[in-house]
């Protein structure tokens, strides 16, 4: 029996009776982060990170949290937890679990770069490696962070200059976040959706310090959007909701706007190559710092991803999880599969 086995309710510590980030309801289930295809409804109990606490607690209401501090241990029937920066969104945790010596890590999702509010990735050491591969094609790479928040800045202020609102598309938990203070700095007001104005409040109530938002309602004056900012999550976009904030353009922020004609397909003006997720080379870098004897990979491109590590000579195996989908980014939906046939004999070669 490994220390970590993949069931149909998700991945399960036999030796310490938990889950990690089950997508069926179980009696004891440890949480990566607040994404809702990592924590569901129906457990029994949940332990998270401090900050996953309290967005966990907005999405699935009161019940039975147990929240620890990164490295600061959790002891279940002698197998030792522990949970470890994974750079991701704010709270997103790796889960470390120890076992008579054998070291498991669990990364849930994860990016290498340090946005600044999410936790710089800690690379844990470990024998076996669970990673996520979201983003697992070479022809994803990111710009680095401060360029992307130029570039938004930049098409902000042109928008205004020609009297239109800029409808930013992000995640409410994560890239909402993430883009408030760069937009913050072109000194506009910042109008949000709902659903992103109820993060902030969670997250506010917490301690969090982050910029000034005004939730749109049906009574907020049109007069007051003209030219300045929305942020919207993809739920909303091309929806009545929008048609308030006439004349406007669109901006996307995802990972998958990498892909040349994304922005266009999706009828926006502006696409922004920003992810919450590790590039290519970012899921090789964190791979290789944790020295794993055996890594699994989980939902993203999974096949390419693990067939390229057993070639680098690193044993992998591609894992079915019910991860990805729901508020994810997921980059193989948006991509042709003859893309993916050419990407995938590139690899090969
Ligand atoms: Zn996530
Ligand atoms: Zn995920």
């Amino acid at each position: 029996m490994a220390l970590i086995d993949f069931t149909d309710k998700g991945l399960y510590c036999a030796p310490g009776g938990f889950y990690i980030d089950p997508w069926k309801p179980v009696d004891k289930a440890v949480i990566t982060h607040a994404h809702s295809d990592h924590a569901r409804w129906g457990s029994n109990y949940y332990l998270c990170h401090h900050f996953t606490k309290p967005i966990l607690q907005l999405r699935l209401g009161d019940i039975n949290y147990q929240s620890v501090e990164w490295d600061e241990p959790v002891w279940m029937n002698g197998v030792k937890i522990s949970l470890h920066p994974a750079g991701h969104i704010i709270g997103s945790s790796q889960i470390r679990v120890e076992y008579n010596g054998e070291v498991w890590v669990v990364s849930g999702d994860y990016k290498t770069e340090d946005d600044g509010i999410s936790g710089a990735f800690e690379p844990v050491r470990c024998h076996s490696f669970i990673t996520e591969s979201t983003f697992g094609l070479p022809i994803y790479k990111w710009k680095k962070q401060p360029d992307i928040f130029t570039d938004i800045k930049n098409w902000v202020v042109q928008n205004q200059a020609a009297q239109k609102t800029s409808v930013l598309i992000a995640y409410s938990l994560g890239k909402a976040q993430r883009i408030l203070q760069p937009l913050a700095e072109t000194g506009l007001p910042i109008f949000a959706h709902g659903a992103i104005c109820n993060t902030q409040q969670a997250l506010i109530a917490a301690g969090w310090n982050l910029p000034a938002i005004q939730r749109v309602t049906p009574d907020t004056p049109k007069e007051l959007l003209k030219g300045n900012i929305v942020i919207a999550p993809p739920s909303a976009e091309g929806t009545p909701w929008m048609k308030k904030f006439h004349p406007y353009s669109v901006g996307i922020c995802s990972g998958w706007m990498q892909v040349r004609g994304n922005a266009r397909r999706k009828n926006a003006d502006a696409g922004f190559v920003l992810s919450d997720h590790a590039d290519w080379e970012g899921l090789l870098t964190a791979v290789k710092a944790t020295g794993a004897e055996k890594v699994f990979v989980t939902h993203g491109f999974q096949s390419s991803f693990s067939r390229y590590l057993n070639e680098q000579g690193i044993e992998a195996a591609e894992v079915k999880t019910e991860y990805g989908g729901g508020e994810e980014e997921n980059g193989k939906e948006k991509l042709p599969d003859e893309i993916i046939t050419t990407i995938n004999e590139t690899i090969q070669q």
